[in-house]
């Protein structure tokens, strides 16, 4: 294979595994974490972004010089824009506004048409993904080049492109030595992408979900109940998505945000990786199967994003104490700017 990469979407996936120290002595499994951050547009999601647009230009669907509309936390609609400029094409994205300054200010950067929606839920007809899709009809009819509604959501190439990619990477980059993988939930591409790959295997497959989403209790009730909320951004589902048609986890967990924030703190300070929030919630969950599956496994996870793109919110001590959550002495003590 040659060194050289073609253009950026060859750039996307074939991250590495990185061990996870302070996890795997803690456990006594082997905690690796597969790193995510490295792609080009520093999250996972440049995996379904690359999928969705080979899938829509394949289908016949996406013409040159056509538009992407997405309505999306901000990860996919990064990756949508910069996979999406080395191709040329445009986007168009809906965010719900809570999300952080960062992303927004880098899909600007990235050359995407932001519009900024309230915060509502799905059944709300103004939430972001509906939104999104109504955007996307109307810009199809009017856009002489035409538009295209990506629907990560729904769309199955955004799982296709774990069941190509980050599955029988892990199972590669294993030598097949996997006995766990766990991952929290946005679509549902990364969980059931991977699963579908690993889990004839044998290797044991888990939901890790943040605090205000309703995956957990499905999973483990059949009900869809969402206590509590968290401030991580990017996962949480309160339904079964097309991504996650047929998922059947073998362990699941509800994950506090006052349990997974020490985690993601702990590893930029000792293990030098900045990450985002979601990433912390991987990784408890990561410790909560090595406990149930007990020492001498090894369990993958997903570090989903870079942590700069949320340093006014994780990152900011006056953030994390107005929402009541830990801050760490180091953070605290951290000059905000050289003088
Ligand atoms: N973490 C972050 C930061 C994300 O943006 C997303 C996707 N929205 C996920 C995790 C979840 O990935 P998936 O959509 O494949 O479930």
């Amino acid at each position: 294979m040659s060194p050289i990469k073609s253009d950026l979407a060859a750039a996307v996936g074939n991250t590495p595994l990185i061990r996870l120290r302070h996890a795997s002595e803690m456990t006594g499994c082997e905690i690796l974490g597969k790193a995510e951050f490295m792609n080009p547009g520093q999250s996972v999601k440049d995996r379904a972004a690359l999928y969705i647009i080979k899938d829509a230009v394949a289908r016949g669907k996406l013409r040159p010089g056509g538009t992407i509309v997405e309505g999306t936390a901000g990860n996919t609609g990064i990756g949508l824009a910069l996979v999406g400029a080395s191709m040329g094409y445009k986007t168009v994205i809906v965010i719900p506004e809570t999300q952080s300054q960062e992303k927004k200010d880098m899909l600007r950067l990235a050359g995407a048409d932001l519009v900024q929606v309230p915060a509502a839920p799905y059944k709300n007809p103004n939430n972001y993904v509906r939104y999104s899709g109504r955007l996307a009809e109307e810009l199809a009819r009017t856009l002489p080049q035409g538009a295209i509604w990506a629907n990560q959501f729904d769309n199955t190439a955004n799982r296709r492109a774990h069941v190509e990619g980050t599955g029988p990477e892990i199972w590669e980059q294993t030598g097949g030595r996997v006995d766990g993988f766990v991952c929290a939930v946005g679509t549902g591409g990364t969980l059931a992408g991977v699963a579908e790959v690993l889990q004839p295997k044998g290797v044991k497959i888990a939901l890790a979900d943040p605090e205000g989403a309703a995956l957990h209790s499905f999973y483990t009730e059949g009900t869809f109940d969402m206590p509590g909320s968290s401030i991580t951004e990017g996962i949480g589902q309160s339904r079964i998505t097309a991504n996650l048609d047929g998922l059947q986890p073998d362990f699941s967990y509800r994950i506090p945000d006052a349990e997974a924030l020490p985690i993601v703190f702990d590893l930029l300070e000792h293990e030098g990786l900045c990450l985002g929030g979601s990433s912390g919630i991987n990784v408890a969950g990561a410790i909560r199967m090595a406990r149930d599956m007990g020492p001498g496994h090894t369990i993958v996870t997903i570090l989903c994003d870079y942590g700069t793109r949320y340093q006014s919110k994780l990152w900011n001590p006056d953030f994390l104490r107005e929402k009541g959550l830990p801050v760490p002495g180091w953070l605290d003590r951290a000059p905000a700017s050289i003088p």
